[in-house]
């Protein structure tokens, strides 16, 4: 997992990748382990993550909150590991897009700048122009023709200079802002794109559901499923992480495969999703959930051993419909009030509240 990611922790050059080399790396390896051993926390890729940026000293906010959470000398859970990816490393790819967006801003200040500059030439030759023409008007001896005709001439060929200027400092803005429109654009994804579901993050979602929000209708009428993998810590701990995270793809899969138009499905947490649906009434919404709910059951992933056969996942679905002037975090709070009557009603089902 670590190489695809921007290095936000090293802010001077923000959009770039991890760049160990492989020797540097195996001594991070070395470094990285018998920290790692210490913990609660599995040999994961997001354990791994947070291991390996601390002791290559690339994420200083990680390593404080690292070293204050070793002193309290209690090993790091599973949870406290997702928690600290999300916070120091998930986050750190929003600090990346605003830091992009900044330096897009600036540099389309300057070019707005230089040609404010240019026009402000521009309007000084106009009024040599004007200025020679009734000087003409008014004066007709040869030498007074010469002398405009000179003043003239030496404006146009500042005028020239000007021009040739501000074109190769635009041409040279254009490559500019068309690279970092590229690098803002691959760091929105990241920003707000979950790496192993490729499903909105929980940004992602709060984004798009805000927007929903202050849109006209608002959320009225929308249906909000909050979505949570039945004993999941259990599928992790008999099954192993990887085969964890290809039942969350799989459930990623059937979240994708029972949307449509503007409805809106994301990874939210470690074993959490949620479906924003808007305009749908609580008929269609619960059929969406139940849909859902049935089509995960029916997963089945498959380990390289044969039997590796995680069999019967299931979820529980937390429904709410959204109410005229309520805000995402209300409607948030009403779902997740459902989703847990459906857990504590015995799970593998759809609570609505
Ligand atoms: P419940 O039915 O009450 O929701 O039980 P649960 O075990 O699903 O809930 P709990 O919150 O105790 O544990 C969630 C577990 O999900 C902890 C962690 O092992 C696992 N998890 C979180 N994120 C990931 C991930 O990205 N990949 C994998 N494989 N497991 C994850
Ligand atoms: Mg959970
Ligand atoms: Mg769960």
């Amino acid at each position: 997992m670590p190489p695809r990611r921007l290095t936000g922790a090293r802010t001077d050059q923000n959009a770039m990748r991890y760049l160990e080399s492989k020797q540097h790396s195996a001594q991070l390896l070395r470094l990285a382990l018998p920290l790692m051993v210490r913990q609660n926390a599995a040999y994961h890729p997001v354990s791994y993550t947070l291991w390996y940026e601390h002791v290559a000293g690339l994420n200083p906010s990680l390593s404080a909150a690292l070293a204050a959470r070793l002193e309290e000398s209690d090993a790091l859970s599973e949870e406290d590991a997702y928690r600290l990816y999300a916070r120091h490393i998930s986050e750190r790819d929003a600090a990346v897009l605003e830091t992009l967006q900044r330096r897009l801003q600036a540099l389309l200040e300057s070019t707005a700048q230089e040609v404010a500059t240019a026009c402000e030439d521009s309007g000084r030759f106009r009024r040599s122009l004007q200025q020679g023409r009734s000087d003409l008007t008014n004066e007709v001896s040869a030498s007074a023709v010469q002398e405009v005709i000179g003043r003239l001439l030496s404006e146009a060929l500042r005028m020239e200079a000007a021009t040739q200027t501000l074109t190769e400092q635009l041409d040279a803005r254009t490559r500019d802002v068309l690279s970092l429109t590229k690098q803002l654009n691959e760091a929105h994804t990241e920003a707000l794109t979950d790496p192993l579901c490729a499903l909105s993050n929980r940004r992602g979602f709060m984004r798009a559901a805000q927007e929903l929000c202050d849109s006209e209708q608002g959320l009225e009428g929308a249906a909000l499923v909050l979505i949570d993998a039945d004993h999941f810590k259990w599928v992790n701990d008999t099954f192993g992480h990887l085969l964890g995270d290809k039942v969350l793809r799989a459930i990623a899969e059937v979240l994708r495969a029972n949307i449509k138009g503007r409805d809106i499905a994301a990874r939210i947490g470690g074993e959490e999703f949620a479906l924003l649906l808007p305009q749908t009434p609580l008929q269609g919404a619960h059929s969406v959930a139940e849909q859902i709910r049935l089509a995960v059951q029916r997963i089945r992933i498959h380990g390289d051993r044969a039997h590796d056969t995680v069999g019967s996942v299931t979820i529980s679905l937390g429904l709410a419909l959204g109410r005229a002037g309520e805000s995402i975090d209300e409607l948030m709070a009403r779902a997740d009030v459902a989703l847990y009557a459906a857990k504590r009603d015995g799970r593998n089902r759809v609570g609505v509240s």
